[in-house]
């Protein structure tokens, strides 16, 4: 589907010409996986980018589909990336004030989709990552892993045929690469997937081709696993864009061009009108937080859950819970549900296992046995999960340090005495930690103790504090 055949790609700056790679021939199609190695500076990035169309080339010619693309303009480059490639880059190249829907959903609005008819798909792409607890957390909040996933989202969401991988786990630590070569392998069917990497080690095992380079030259091009080679492609709807959408890809592709002042102009424009909106929303989310008791602490994990706070700001008392779970279309009380919205994780000197709690009642478990005391859990995962399946046997006789959201504060030890398999997660690597109402209730106070909205006095005004930290005062501040 992707065809080169002598193509080079030189770079002039002040006078001087260097070579990003020379003389390349390569048939790339759909179904392969394929592995791009190679010292630093060997030419790696720079092929990628001009397969991607981010790039021109100077010598050679690139075919897509048996169409020649010497000729292409900056808007033919453009319409070739939007029908055929998306990119996943090492430093994720999301936007960060975006929360992961509104940055899936962004790429589905670039494509010319309207807003109010992308919102299933931007579900079901998120269900897909496995990032259903993340939907509305911004994105600058999560960690390297589950950044990666929202790219890899947002490549989904595109539905291009060509996804390029630019050292896509560079940045993550040895767990979550795995787990995003994993996912990527996942959605890796009918396309042409193109990674380069550091490591071929970890990721060797789904490779069909393996590609090395050196000084700007491919040394090496080797088929490696079976593959259904499939030179058919689709072609994609191509939808025309709104104006609004328009303004936003003016915005990304004007960093790939040479800067024209008149485009600097038109960008201090738009950045201006983004600014304003973005505004507009902290605008909104100011509001809500003071008229409807919204907090930043919830999650708002499920589209059932509702939130509640007494008006007065005081405690719930046995008699109020008593009275609400008496209500008609209340499933299932959870005091405190503070705690569901946290991070918990549990590790050993051998394994690092996080998820959230689940309070539900459990009354049986796939292995092991249900906790019988005060430091015992019970982890739920996928039956695919890479731990669960290869270590289950042994994270019973681990000693684990349970950490509630990196707060060392709320630390303890536990043990994990049973299993519990879940089937139907496409994709999962979120456990969720069951354990007895006793050590519940420990971190339930703990985290309440710790994360209490304090109002305190500074030369006579009160002060808001909004944020996560308790207030410590000094032994060394005077009385009064
Ligand atoms: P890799 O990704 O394999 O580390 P690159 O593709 O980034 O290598 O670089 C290949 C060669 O092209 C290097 O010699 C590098 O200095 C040169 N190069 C890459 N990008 C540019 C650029 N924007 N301007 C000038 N030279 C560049
Ligand atoms: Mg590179």
């Amino acid at each position: 589907m992707l065809n080169l055949k002598n193509v080079s790609k030189f770079y002039a700056k002040d006078g001087v010409i260097t070579s990003g790679f020379t003389k390349v021939n390569l048939e790339l199609h759909l179904g392969e996986f394929v592995v791009i190695t190679g010292e630093s500076g060997s030419g790696k990035s720079t092929l990628l980018n001009v397969l991607s169309g981010l790039d021109s080339y100077e010598d050679g010619e690139m075919y897509i589909n048996g169409e020649e693309t010497s000729h292409y303009t900056e808007e033919d480059y453009l319409a070739y990336r939007r029908k055929y490639v998306s990119n996943i880059f090492q430093n994720f190249n999301l936007v960060n004030s975006y929360t992961v829907y509104e940055n899936i959903e962004l790429a589905l609005l670039m494509n010319g989709n309207k807003k109010n008819e992308v919102k299933n798909i931007v579900l079901e792409l998120i269900k897909k990552v496995g990032l259903q607890k993340y939907k509305n957390t911004l994105v600058s909040k999560l960690s390297g892993g589950q950044k990666q996933r929202v790219a890899i989202a947002r490549c989904l969401a595109n539905d291009t045929p060509i996804i390029v991988c630019d050292e896509p786990t560079g940045a993550l630590d040895s767990k979550s690469s795995k787990e995003i070569l994993k996912l990527l392998h996942e959605i890796s069917q009918n396309k042409l997937i193109i990674v380069v990497t550091h490591n071929k080690e970890e990721i060797e095992e789904y490779a069909t081709r393996l590609i090395r380079m050196h000084d700007g030259k491919i040394l090496e091009d080797k088929r490696v696993n079976k593959v259904n080679l499939d030179n058919i492609l689709k072609e994609k709807e191509v939808k025309s864009i709104t104006l609004f959408n328009r303004m936003f890809l003016g915005i990304k592709n004007a960093f790939n061009l040479p800067v024209k002042f008149t485009l600097m102009f038109v960008i201090f424009l738009l950045i201006s009108v983004a600014l304003l909106t973005n505004y507009g929303l902290f605008q909104a989310s100011k509001y809500e937080s003071n008229t409807l008791g919204y907090t930043e602490y919830f999650m708002e994990s499920d589209d059932s859950r509702v939130i509640l706070k007494k008006k007065d700001g005081s405690t719930f008392t046995d008699y109020d819970y008593n009275k609400i779970s008496k209500i008609d279309t209340i499933d299932r009380l959870v005091k405190n549900d503070l705690i569901l919205d946290f991070d918990l994780g549990i590790y050993s000197d051998n394994l690092y296992l996080y998820g959230v709690i689940n309070t539900d009642k459990i009354t049986k478990v796939d292995l092991g046995r249900l906790p019988e005391n005060d430091n015992e859990v019970v982890i739920k995962g996928s039956s695919d999960d890479w731990y669960l399946d290869n270590y289950k046997e042994a994270i019973f006789d681990e000693n684990f340090t349970l950490e509630l959201y990196n707060n060392k504060a709320l630390n303890g030890n536990v043990k994990v005495v049973g299993i519990i398999y879940e089937n139907d997660n496409y994709y999962n690597d979120h456990f969720e930690f069951f354990m007895n109402e006793e050590l519940l209730k420990n971190l339930t106070t703990k985290l309440n103790e710790r994360y209490y909205k304090i109002n305190y006095k500074v030369n006579d005004n009160y002060v808001n504090n909004e944020f996560y930290y308790g207030l410590q005062v000094s032994d060394k501040l005077k009385q009064g």
